[in-house]
C-alpha cells in the first residue's frame, strides 16, 4: 500500500507566525538574549491569560517546573507520591530526582485519566502528594482528586503538559484549588517555545522557593532588596539550586503563541469533530470527549482498535506509515519500561485498564497547521485499513 505520490505527512507541527519570528528577532537585535524582559513579560501575560490571582514562573521545561514543584513542597527520600502509569517518563522521573518513590496507579477507562478510586486505595503513611495528568487535553477528575487530597491532608501537583487551554468545571487548569499546575511548550504540545514550561501557583512560598531553585539557588529576594545599598554585583546563595530559566528568545515565541491558544484550540477541536463524525461506525474506539460544557484542548487524537478488528495495533500504524501518515502511541505505559518494571516490581496484570488501552491504542496526527485535505487524508487511509 505504499503511497509515493502524497508527501509524508507529520505526527506533529509546530505553528508559529511571522510575529514569533519578529519578535525573536528583537530578542536578538537587543543584546538580552537569556532570562529577562521577555520573560517576565510572558509570565505576567500567562497569569493574565489564566485569569490573574495567581503566581506564574517560566522554566525551561515542565520537566523542570515539575521537579521544582516537588522540591518547593518539601518531597524527599521516604515519601511517596501517587502518579498515573499511563504517561510520559518525565512525570514520575521528578519523584526520583528527590529520592522519593512514585506509587503507580491505574487510569479510568471512561477519561483515560488516573483514577480516584485507585488513588485512594494506594495511600499510606508516607503518601505526600498526588501528580494526575490531564491526558490527551482531557481535564482528570479534579472534582474527586482534590477532595480526596484534603481528606488525607495530600498536596496536589497538576502535570497539565497536555491541557492548554483545558476546563474542568468550567474553570481553566491552571486556576483549581491544586497546589501547583506545571504546563510544557515543548515542540508538539498545544503552544510551544521550542522547549518551555510555566509553574502556576497560588500559594507565594512555593514561588518564592520555585524562583530561587530555578537559577542556582540565588535569592533575588535579598538581591533586589540591597541593590540600593550594595553594589550591583552582590547577590547571596541560599540553596543548591538548578538551572531551570527560560530564555528571552524562547520567551518571545511563548508571547505570541499564547494569545493564539483559544484559536489554536478551536482549530484542534474542529479537527476532531471531523475525526469523530467521520470516523463513527467503524471498529475503532474513539477518544473520551471532554465532560459537558468543558473545554478539551485536543492536544492528542487518540484511538483504541477494537478486538473484532481486521488487523493488530502494530499491523495498522505500520499501514498507516505506508500511507505517508505519521502516527504515534502514547503511551507505552510507564509499567512496561525496564526501568521502572525492575525498580518498582510492576506487571501489566496490576494496571489493567491501562494495559488493554495500551494494547489496542494509536494517535492519529492532529495540529493546526493540517488542512482540511490533510484530515481527509488520514480519515480515508483509517476507512481503507479498517473497513
Ligand atoms: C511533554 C510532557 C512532559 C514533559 O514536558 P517537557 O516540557 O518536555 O519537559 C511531562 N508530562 C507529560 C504528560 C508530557 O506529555
Amino acid at each position: 500500500m505504499k503511497n509515493s505520490t502524497n508527501s509524508f505527512l507529520p505526527f506533529a507541527l509546530p505553528d508559529i507566525g511571522e510575529e514569533e519570528i519578529s519578535e525573536v528577532v528583537s530578542s536578538l537585535r537587543s543584546g538580552w538574549v537569556t532570562s529577562g524582559p521577555k520573560a517576565k513579560q510572558f509570565e505576567s501575560d500567562f497569569g493574565e491569560w489564566l485569569g490573574g490571582g495567581v503566581e506564574t514562573i517560566s522554566v525551561n521545561s515542565a520537566t523542570a517546573g515539575l521537579h521544582l514543584a516537588l522540591e518547593a513542597l518539601g518531597i524527599g527520600p521516604g515519601d511517596e507520591v501517587i502518579t498515573t502509569t499511563h504517561t510520559f517518563t518525565a512525570t514520575a522521573e521528578v519523584i526520583r530526582y528527590l529520592g522519593a518513590d512514585p506509587v503507580f496507579v491505574d487510569i479510568d477507562a471512561a477519561t483515560l485519566c488516573i483514577s480516584p478510586p485507585a488513588i485512594e486505595a494506594a495511600i499510606t503513611p508516607r503518601t505526600k502528594a498526588i501528580i494526575p495528568v490531564h491526558f490527551a487535553g482531557r481535564s482528570a477528575d479534579m472534582v474527586e482528586i482534590l477532595s480526596i487530597a484534603k481528606r488525607h491532608d495530600l498536596r496536589v501537583v497538576e502535570d497539565a503538559a497536555h491541557a492548554l487551554p483545558t476546563t474542568c468545571n468550567g474553570n481553566l487548569v491552571g486556576t483549581l484549588e491544586s497546589d501547583v499546575t506545571v504546563f510544557s511548550f515543548y515542540a508538539n504540545k498545544t503552544i510551544t517555545t521550542g522547549e518551555g514550561g510555566m509553574l502556576v501557583t497560588r500559594n507565594p512560598e512555593i514561588a518564592k522557593r520555585a524562583r530561587i531553585m530555578r537559577l542556582h539557588g540565588i535569592n533575588r529576594d535579598a538581591f533586589d532588596r540591597f541593590t540600593a545599598k550594595v553594589p550591583s554585583w552582590y547577590y547571596e546563595i541560599v540553596a543548591p539550586g538548578f538551572k531551570y530559566n527560560l530564555t528571552d528568545i524562547a520567551a518571545s515565541i511563548g508571547i505570541h503563541q499564547l494569545k493564539k491558544a483559544h484559536n489554536f484550540q478551536q482549530k484542534r477541536q474542529s479537527i476532531a469533530e471531523r475525526y469523530n463524525s467521520e470516523l463513527a461506525g467503524l471498529p475503532i474506539t474513539l477518544p473520551p470527549g471532554a465532560a459537558q460544557g468543558d473545554i478539551h484542548s485536543w492536544h492528542l487524537y487518540v484511538i483504541q482498535l477494537n478486538d473484532n478488528t481486521n488487523t493488530t495495533r502494530d499491523k495498522f500504524i505500520e499501514s498507516m506509515f505506508d500511507c505517508g501518515i505519521g502516527m504515534s502511541v502514547h503511551y507505552v505505559p510507564l509499567h512496561q519500561h525496564p526501568y521502572w518494571r525492575e525498580t518498582y516490581k510492576l506487571t501489566p496484570e496490576m494496571f489493567p485498564v491501562s494495559q488493554h488501552v495500551y494494547e489496542r491504542t494509536a494517535t492519529l496526527p492532529l495540529y493546526t497547521k493540517m488542512t482540511d485535505s490533510d484530515v481527509s487524508r488520514v480519515i480515508n487511509a483509517v476507512k481503507n485499513i479498517l473497513e
